[in-house]
């Protein structure tokens, strides 16, 4: 070994030992005849000193000494002077007096500083992802990861589950987004697709009689990048058998409350985790990734708002829409600035229109509302009766400020839950230590595509219809509700899972709703339905995003801090440059022929 001791490791008990350390130069300071250098390694930083008394030659090198040059050192440990000491620094009391210095490898001077504090574009740090990687918190973020899937590992192993690798090299398994393609050298023509998920191979996995599989596994998706999007991400995939829903869930509720609180002692979190229905979680929050730390829900006020008077109300009941809104809790006195903001927010997400109702906080209840207590763009065409109707509906009391919407219910719902969780910010009333889990189930098996005029899975082909809705499935599709069930905390999804269809018969019918052709199932499915007539025990399991979590646990908003070497928003590797082109030979060889867009 090059060292005997990391740097940020040495402690009072080491005083007046010989040791051996080895590093980068992190900073070097010259004071006239002593030369400072902070050596760093992955534990931390050590002050060493050179004295020329000690070592003329170690201390004539040092001096030639430059930022990231990768030196050993060998050296006593003294106790720092008294003054210099630094408390900020686990090392802080001591320095290493060297003795002998190698440089091991100079370096060229760095693009940017290896400090927390450096204002860095995010190609550059990409570029030179190896030296951003240097800095402590990425370091802390890498290790962070790996502790995370240890107890994913350690959890599971303990539980009976065992890991298993599946193919990455394998045929298309469509889970929604557009594959990732390998061109075959041996078989001219033919394409291995990248996995979207191990969803098929763990379900034969299941059918082969594991039982209880799980793998940190890769998962690839040629989506257009919306933010925060990988190209390839990875998962905690798992999968059980003879399980129900609350099966799957206790497992990942108790896996996930040990992380939790292991990783961040100082966090709250609630359990047993909320659990709601898809139609509720749209139905309080608008969205079926509710954010439960706080308040604020939504109220349908459709029918008092149409009889109000107002026409905009009127207008949209008539013509299917729905009126809904939350309350702003002692918002009432919002001025101009505020209120546009937030019509401005409105706007960007789709609405036409933000309406306000600000209720006077020295009006003694909203039952006995005065004209002069009620405020809103609105006030002439709504009666005091009707402000009072919708007040007492909303659960508004004096000082608070209404927020109405009026629209088509999906426009309504994104529109507020989105502006809910904006005022939430807005407000501070988010509590950044709380990770509120909830469960969100009984998803509809389908959704209803416009552009397609057709249904398509809402998650993905392989969930099971609940038993008691497997009557609709012919006739009446988009009421069949599923064994379907969505993992999210702090309003953000973490994972999705179901219990599987494990029934030739019953995946054939769903396929027929979502007008997949004979020859297309064989094709892609035909292992599935093959093994599902060789006996397929009843299965579900979940895959639970690994990027995201981590993230989460460590209050990183982007999911590139803690993956090793991410892709930009445009899915390429500025240090790599990749993607790239390939030799004409490559392409020859893989019988392909390159013909570039027309630009
Ligand atoms: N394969 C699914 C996904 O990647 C997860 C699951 O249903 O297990 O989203």
């Amino acid at each position: 070994m090059y060292k005997d001791k990391n740097c940020g490791e040495v402690d009072e008990s080491a005083i007046g030992s010989t040791i051996t350390v080895a590093g980068w130069v992190h900073r070097r300071r010259d004071h006239g005849n002593l030369i400072f250098i902070d050596l760093r390694d992955r534990s931390g930083l050590l002050q060493v000193v050179f004295n020329p008394e000690n070592s003329e030659i170690a201390h004539e090198i040092a001096g030639t000494l430059r930022s990231e040059w990768v030196v050993q050192i060998q050296g006593q440990v003294i106790s720092r002077l008294p003054g210099a000491e630094n408390p900020e620094l686990f090392t802080g009391m001591l320095e290493l007096s060297a003795s002998d210095l190698v440089v091991l490898n100079p370096s060229l001077t760095p693009p940017f500083e290896v400090s927390e504090n450096t204002d860095v574009d995010d190609n550059t740090r990409l570029k030179y992802r190896f030296i951003d990687l240097r800095r402590p918190r990425m370091q802390e973020l890498l290790r962070l990861r790996h502790k995370v899937t240890h107890m994913m590992w350690d959890f599971l192993t303990e539980k009976n589950f065992t890991h298993v690798e599946t193919p990455i090299l394998l045929k298309s398994t469509p889970e929604g987004a557009r594959d990732y393609v390998v061109p075959s050298r041996i078989h001219p023509g033919n394409f291995y697709a990248l996995p979207q998920s191990p969803q098929q191979l763990k379900q034969l996995l299941m059918v082969s009689g594991v039982e209880r599989y799980f793998q940190i596994a890769r998962c690839f998706r040629d989506e257009d990048l919306r933010a925060d999007r990988q190209p390839e991400h990875t998962q905690l995939d798992f999968e059980m058998s003879f399980v129900h829903q609350n099966d799957v869930m206790e497992i990942v509720e108790d896996l996930y409350t040990k992380i939790v609180s292991e990783i961040v002692p100082d966090s709250t979190i609630s359990t047993p985790f909320a659990k709601l229905t898809y139609a509720e979680a749209i139905e309080r929050f608008g969205t079926d990734k509710p954010d439960l730390r706080f308040g604020m829900e939504l109220t349908t006020i459709t029918q008092i708002a149409s009889r109000s008077g107002a026409q905009v109300f009127s207008a949209t009941e008539s013509t299917g829409g729905v009126v809904r809104g939350f309350v702003a809790p002692g918002c009432s006195n919002y001025g101009r600035r505020q209120t546009d903001g937030l019509t401005d927010f409105a706007k960007s997400s789709g609405a036409k229109g933000l309406v306000f109702i600000s209720l006077d906080e020295n009006a003694e209840s909203v039952e006995v509302l005065e004209e002069h207590h009620i405020k809103s763009p609105l006030k002439k065409f709504l009666s005091v009766q009707s402000v009072k109707e919708i007040a007492v509906e909303m659960k508004a009391v004096p000082g608070d400020l209404i927020l109405i919407v009026a629209g088509t219910e999906k426009l309504v719902n994104t529109v507020l839950s989105n502006l809910r969780n904006e005022l939430a910010r807005q407000l501070k009333l988010i509590d950044p230590k709380q990770f509120a889990f909830a469960w969100v189930y009984d998803f509809p098996l389908f959704e209803w595509d416009e552009d397609l005029n057709q249904y398509q899975p809402a998650h993905h082909v392989f969930s099971s219809p609940k038993q008691e809705h497997l009557k609709y499935i012919e006739t009446d599709p988009g009421k069949v509700l599923a064994d379907l069930f969505d993992l999210v905390c702090n309003g953000m999804e973490m994972g999705s899972g179901s219990i599987r269809i494990h029934d030739r018969d019953v995946q054939e019918q769903v396929f027929s709703v979502i007008g997949y052709s004979s020859d297309e199932i064989t094709e892609r499915f035909g292992q599935l339905l093959t093994a599902f007539t060789y006996g397929a025990p009843p299965h579900g399991g979940m895959g639970l995003g690994l990027d995201r979590f981590v993230a989460t646990l460590a209050g990183e908003s982007a999911i590139r801090e803690v993956i090793a070497f991410p892709k930009t928003q445009t899915a390429t590797d500025p240090l790599f440059e990749a993607p790239s082109t390939i030799e004409n030979e490559q392409l020859d060889e893989l019988h392909l022929r390159v013909v570039m867009p027309k630009t």
